[in-house]
Order: structure tokens, then sequence, then C-alpha cells
């Protein structure tokens, strides 16, 4: 994809701070970093969000995030970490070209993630449920 800018990043033609790296993966450093260490998981072909992720690819995914965690957990002496990933402008997503994010939080960061929960009517949550699982192929 000639206009990403992480495409050039996996080609080596923009400079990355990389963490790890194999045949379908590499791991950055955040330019613009929540927290210290902010790591992203950029898949090495392009697809624009994990609708059109490969199965081959989503399953090493996981596998890479927990390593790198542990690796940064270990290394930053952060409390914990948030795995996330933004799909679709609607979603926050700002870059073009699936990637996950991995934020060691802090006691006291700057870091929010956070929603105002709602509430189902009654057999509302079940009928929805039944009605997303009917659409899994
Ligand atoms: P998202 O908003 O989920 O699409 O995340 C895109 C992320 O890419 C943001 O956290 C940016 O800070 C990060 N980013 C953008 N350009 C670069 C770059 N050249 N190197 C490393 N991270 C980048
Ligand atoms: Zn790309």
């Amino acid at each position: 994809m000639d206009n990403c800018i992480f495409c050039k990043i996996i080609a080596g033609d923009i400079p990355s701070s990389v963490i790890y790296e194999d045949e379908d993966l590499k791991v950055i450093m955040d330019i613009y970093p929540a927290a210290r260490g902010h790591a992203i998981i950029i898949t090495k072909k392009h697809f624009e969000n994990i609708f059109e992720l490969d199965d081959d690819v989503a399953k090493k995914v996981l596998i890479v995030a927990k390593k790198v965690g542990i690796a940064l957990k270990d290394e930053l002496g952060c409390g914990g970490i948030n795995l996330l990933q933004n799909n679709g402008e609607t979603a926050g997503q700002t870059v073009f070209h699936l990637h996950f994010h991995l934020i060691p939080r802090y006691d006291g960061d700057n870091v929010t993630i956070k929603w105002i929960t709602g509430k189902y009517e009654d057999g509302e949550a079940l009928e929805l449920a039944q009605r997303i699982g009917a659409r899994i192929k």
C-alpha cells in the first residue's frame, strides 16, 4: 500500500524502534506513547482492520501479545497492561493498517479507558446475542 505509514515502517522506509519481529508481525514502540513503553503490534501484511485479518496471522497475534506483554512488565515494572485495538474511525482508528496496542499502566498515570455503563431490558441481551450469533460464519 503506497500511502500507508505502517507499510513503510514494515518495509524499513520509515525508521522505528523495533522490539520484536517475525515473518508475520513487527512490534515497535508507539511514537506518541500513551504511557512509557507503549508498544504496537503491526501485521506485516496490510489488513485495514480486524475484519480483514487472515486466520493464520490472527492465531499468532495473541501469542506475541503475551510474550511482549510479559517482557514489558518485566522491564518496566508496570502495574498492568491494556491490550487494545481500534477498528474504524468511529472506534478511534487513525492508522488504517491493522495494529494492536500494548499500553503499560502505572498507578496514577494519564491513561483513560472508560465508558458509562448502560442496561438492557429484560430478555434484550439474550435476543441480541442470538441474532448476532446467527450471523457468525
Ligand atoms: P490507532 O489510533 O489505533 O489507529 O493507533 C495508531 C497509533 O500509531 C497511534 O498510537 C500513533 O501514535 C501511532 N503511530 C503513528 N505514526 C507512528 C510512527 N511513525 N511510529 C510509531 N507509531 C506511530
Ligand atoms: Zn499498510
